[in-house]
């Protein structure tokens, strides 16, 4: 994938070829089995029968970071872990994406203390958040096809939009998104 990746001009062949890697990609997420505190609970039901995530979203939970190319850091990142959790990060292989799920990962959560890293994105880059003191199993799947939006824009062999564009385009999925809600609130 090296010699072809992010070399060619955005065409009708290289956004198909790119949704084909995509929409392979965003259909078997496999995520790194480890949890924090109490959220991994939360997201230990939701791969449990009853929410059945693994199923639904042809999902694994991989034992090594190396098979993994999604990191749900469910909990609070404590001082000590955070290395730990930066190493796993950098172990995962390319693509990989993280779902910062709690209030504790997002910004430290009730834990204003010297001890608690006030938001796991001074570690790692996050993708999507998911709000919650736990959240719900529904709040994570709902997070989790929030990210499988994202990754079916995800440019492989097309070069990488500038940032210029990638703000616009989030400019345009905010409007987007006001409107619904104004539809909504009609
Ligand atoms: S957000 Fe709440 S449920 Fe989740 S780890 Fe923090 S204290 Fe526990």
């Amino acid at each position: 994938m090296g010699l072809i990746e992010n070399k060619f001009e955005k065409n009708v062949l290289t956004s198909s070829v790119d949704f084909l890697f995509n929409w392979a990609r965003r259909s078997s997420l496999w995520w790194l089995q480890f949890g924090l505190a109490c959220c991994a609970i939360e997201m230990i039901a939701a791969s449990m029968p009853r929410y059945d995530l693994s199923e639904r979203f042809g999902m694994l939970y991989r034992a090594t970071p190396r098979q993994a190319d999604l990191m749900i850091v469910a909990g609070t990142v404590t001082k000590k872990m955070a290395p730990v959790v930066r190493t796993l990060y950098d172990q995962m292989s390319d693509p990989k994406w993280v779902l910062s799920m709690g209030s504790c990962a997002n910004v430290g959560g009730p834990f204003d203390t010297y001890a608690v890293v006030q938001g796991v994105d001074q570690v790692v880059p996050v993708d999507v958040y998911v709000p919650g003191c736990p959240p719900i199993p529904e709040a994570l799947y709902y997070g989790i096809i929030e990210l499988q939006h994202k990754v079916i824009k995800f440019e492989t062999i097309a070069k990488k939009s500038s940032r210029a564009e990638a703000e616009a385009e989030r400019e345009r999925d905010r409007e987007a998104a006001r409107s619904t809600l104004v539809g909504a609130a009609d």
